[in-house]
Parts: structure tokens; C-alpha cells; sequence
């Protein structure tokens, strides 16, 4: 058996207990799922079922490597071929490609691996020549093969045309920025849990376990290079969550005294209304549609110590959940395209439709209109998503105001301006002075104020 994860920095894939030749195999069977129309969580589950968590981390690693180069992928693989092979064939020369341009391994281990797991499988076994050869073609021509596929911006900014054209048209000064981020790997942030430690304290630890780290905000810490969650120093114990530092503003960004009665309309997994809870002593309702997600919130609050009503339901269905007594704040982290996080989930672009965008931004007008009664007068609710397309954003908030005279646009910026939209950032210092953190991903802010 090889090291299959001789060149892996992510740590996404440590302590790997399967051979490489069977991640590929998994893999490919994952990649035809997608091509068949099932999710990337959906094929992951689907082959990741009888896995252990960190060969799950591994094969996990390996589709976003093939997510992350999709395009680039296909048009080499158009090049490479002259007719699709049978759908295991190709998903597997897929995965391989798509590892050899992220340099994960060795050419040649990765060759061999591919090889080897064409041979292992009944379908597959007759076409073992066919993959060699190409790869072993790839390899012979890689830099002008690599050339000549990224002359189309979808291979450039690995998304589909119309993605690119969205995000174009509403960044039309960042959009080659925004789209060239998104094809990196995310940063890990933390979020320092400020009941138990302070963000100083905890960078002298990670300092004096060797682990390099820096700030990028208020109790945002930023780990050189991402690890598995039980490597993290106090992580367990519940001294800090992993958490982005735009995501991170939604705690400061919502008003909220001791003893507020506060609700966290979307809530799952919880990391913001732990967020909240670690702030402030407040009453916490978190709702969440999802049953199996709410669990999630349970086990978010248990290792963190903190508590909060925990409920199943649909947010907008007020007269399922609500009692009648009004709320001091409501934060809405609305159901939305996530194009502001493609670098950390990049299926995103892939999996989307262009039709997405207004139903999505449907949904979140019938969750804005629905829970603005549960609001006390004087209260303020936050609305925010991790979009950066406009519908789901500014357009969103000024649609609401002109149709809620009530409601009062609450400035953001210390320069007055009322909403706030952060594009994604990957490099950059922070000082406590700054309104910003300094590496973050995509992300919209509003803060309402019922009159
Ligand atoms: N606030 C969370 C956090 O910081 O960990 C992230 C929330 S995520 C952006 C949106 C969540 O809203 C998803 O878990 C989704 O299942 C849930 N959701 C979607 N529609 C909902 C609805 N109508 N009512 C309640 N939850 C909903």
C-alpha cells in the first residue's frame, strides 16, 4: 500500500486507513451519482455509508478536489478521449486527473493506484489499458494540454457560464477576484469561546503547541494550516469552535442585553446561537426545519455548556412554534445559494440552477415577512446569508422596507451605510480598531429595527 496522502496539507485526510486505489474507486462512483443528478452530500453519504471518519475526511478531500478542477477535468478529458467510456471508467479517470493537476500525490503512485483500481473492478477491469494511457498522455502533455483547456473563464474560474455572468454582473469590479478565490482551498478559522479564555490566551497556546495562528478578529483566530477538529488544543472541552470571522460578526452585529429573550430563526448546526450564548447570558430559542439538523444545535450547546430551546419547525409557520410573546432580537441566517462560501463548499456553483436564486430569495421573504410580528416594537432582528448575489442581499432588504413601513434600516458602518455586504478575502491583518475581520468569506448583514 502507498501513503496516499504523502502530499496532503489540508489534514483533511489523516490516520487514512484505506489504499488510494479504493478512495478512487469510491470516488468515481461518487462522480457518476453527481452526473446521474444526485447532490455531492448525497453521493458522499451513498459511498462513504460503511466508512470510518477519516477514510469519509479522505474521500470527502478527493471530490472537492475534483469539484474544485470540474471544469478543467471535463475539458481534458474531452481531449483525451475520443469517445466516454462506461460511466465507472470515466468517473475514475476523472478523480485521477483531477488529484495529478492538484499534485496531491506522486505522478506515478497516482498512476499506478488508478491502474490498479481499473483492474479491481468488474466493470472497470477491461478498460485498466485505457486509463493508463491516459494519464500517462496527460502527463506527456501537461502544460500545453493545462494551456489550452483554461482559454474558457468556466475552466479559469472552474463554474458554469451563467454563475460567472451572475457574479460578474453584481461585482463588476471584484467578480475576477471573488471567482479566483473561490477555486482555493478555505482557510480554518476559529472562534474563541470568550466564558472560557480570550483570544490571546488561547494564540499562547496554540503558540506553545507549535500550531502557527493569527488574528483576523475579535475572537477569530486563524490556523496557518486547517486540522481535524480533535487535534485542535480545547476544542472538546469547548475553548473554541470552528467558525468563519464574517460569520463571526452575527453575534456582535444583533443587539442583545442580559435576560433578552432572543430567537435564532434558522438555526443548525448553532453556530451562532452558541455565538450569542457565549456573549451574553439571554433566553435562546433555535429553530431549525430539519429535525436531524436541530440535533446537531443539541450536540453544538452540550459541548460547549450552553443551553437554549431547541425546536424542530418551520420558522415561518409562526403559529406552530410561537406563544404570542414577543422577542427583543431575531436573527434570520436564511436558507440561501451560499455563493459567498464556494471556496468551502465547492459544489456550490455546480449544483445550483440559475432558478435557485429567486426561489431562494422567495423563501426568504416568506421567513422575513413571517417572524417580523414575533418582534417586539424596539426590538431588532438581523438578517443575513452567506450570499453575494444581490437578490439575497440589498435588493431583499430594500423590497422589505418598502413594504414594512414599521421597519427602520439600522446603520452598520461606522460610515453610516445601513447594510453590509463582505466579499470573500483571503489574505490580510487585523487590528481591534478595524469594523472588519481580516480574512473572511462571503457574506450579508442587515440589521432591522421594528418603530
Ligand atoms: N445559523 C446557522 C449557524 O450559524 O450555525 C446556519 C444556518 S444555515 C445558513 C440555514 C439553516 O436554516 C439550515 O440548517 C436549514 O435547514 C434551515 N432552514 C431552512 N429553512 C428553514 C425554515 N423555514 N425554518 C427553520 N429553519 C430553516
Amino acid at each position: 500500500m502507498t501513503n496516499p496522502r504523502e502530499k496532503e496539507s489540508s489534514g483533511e485526510g489523516r490516520a487514512l486507513q484505506l489504499p488510494l486505489r479504493r478512495l478512487l474507486t469510491l470516488a468515481a462512483q461518487a462522480r457518476r451519482r453527481m452526473r446521474e443528478g444526485a447532490s455531492f452530500a448525497s453521493a458522499l453519504d451513498a459511498e462513504a455509508a460503511d466508512l470510518p471518519p477519516n477514510a469519509r475526511a479522505a474521500l470527502q478531500s478527493i471530490l472537492y478536489d475534483l469539484l474544485r478542477s470540474k471544469a478543467l477535468v471535463e475539458a481534458l478529458t474531452r481531449r483525451l478521449l475520443e469517445s466516454p467510456p462506461p460511466g465507472p471508467v470515466l468517473g475514475l479517470i476523472e478523480a485521477a486527473l483531477a488529484l495529478l493537476v492538484a499534485r496531491r500525490y506522486s505522478d506515478f503512485t497516482l498512476v499506478s493506484e488508478a491502474v490498479n483500481a481499473a483492474r479491481a473492478g468488474r466493470r472497470t477491469t477491461r478498460f485498466a489499458g485505457l486509463v493508463n494511457a491516459v494519464l500517462r498522455r496527460f502527463l506527456r502533455e501537461r502544460e500545453p494540454l493545462l494551456a489550452l483547456c483554461r482559454r474558457t473563464p468556466e475552466v479559469r474560474f472552474n463554474a458554469p457560464a451563467w454563475w460567472i455572468e451572475r457574479v460578474r454582473a453584481a461585482h463588476p469590479d471584484e467578480w475576477e477576484s471573488i471567482l479566483s478565490i473561490a477555486a482555493h482551498h478555505a482557510p480554518m478559522t476559529l472562534r474563541v469561546n470568550v466564558r472560557r479564555t480570550t483570544p490571546e490566551a488561547y494564540l499562547e497556546r496554540l503558540a506553545a503547541a507549535g500550531i502557527a495562528a493569527r488574528r483576523v478578529g475579535p475572537e477569530a483566530v486563524l490556523l496557518g494550516k486547517p486540522l481535524p477538529v480533535q487535534e485542535i488544543p480545547g476544542f472538546t472541552e469547548g475553548d473554541v469552535s470552528v467558525q468563519d470571522a464574517g460569520t463571526q460578526l452575527a453575534a456582535h452585529l444583533l443587539p442583545v442585553a442580559p435576560g433578552d429573550r432572543v430567537l435564532d430563526a434558522c438555526a443548525a448546526p448553532g453556530g451562532k446561537t452558541a455565538h450569542i450564548l457565549e456573549r451574553t447570558d439571554c433566553r435562546v430559542t433555535a429553530l431549525e426545519v430539519d429535525p436531524e439538523r436541530a440535533e446537531l444545535i443539541r450536540s453544538t450547546l452540550s459541548r460547549l455548556g450552553l443551553s437554549a430551546e431547541v425546536r424542530a419547525a418551520d420558522a415561518a409557520r409562526t403559529e406552530e412554534w410561537w406563544t404570542g410573546e414577543p422577542f427583543d432580537a431575531v436573527l434570520l441566517d436564511a436558507p440561501c445559494t451560499a455563493s459567498g462560501i464556494v471556496r468551502r463548499q465547492p459544489d456550490v456553483p455546480w449544483s445550483r440552477r440559475p432558478e435557485d436564486i429567486r426561489r431562494l430569495a422567495a423563501e426568504q421573504k416568506r421567513l422575513l415577512d413571517a417572524l417580523w410580528p414575533c418582534l417586539r416594537r424596539g426590538g431588532k432582528l438581523l438578517f443575513c446569508t452567506c450570499s453575494i448575489f444581490p437578490e439575497e442581499g440589498p435588493r431583499q432588504i430594500e423590497g422589505f422596507l418598502a413594504r414594512r413601513p414599521d421597519a427602520r434600516l439600522v446603520p452598520l458602518r461606522a460610515d453610516g451605510a445601513g447594510m453590509m455586504s463582505l466579499i470573500p478575502t483571503e489574505s490580510g491583518d487585523w487590528s481591534p480598531s478595524d469594523e472588519l475581520p481580516a480574512v473572511h468569506d462571503g457574506f450579508f448583514y442587515a440589521l432591522l429595527e421594528k418603530r
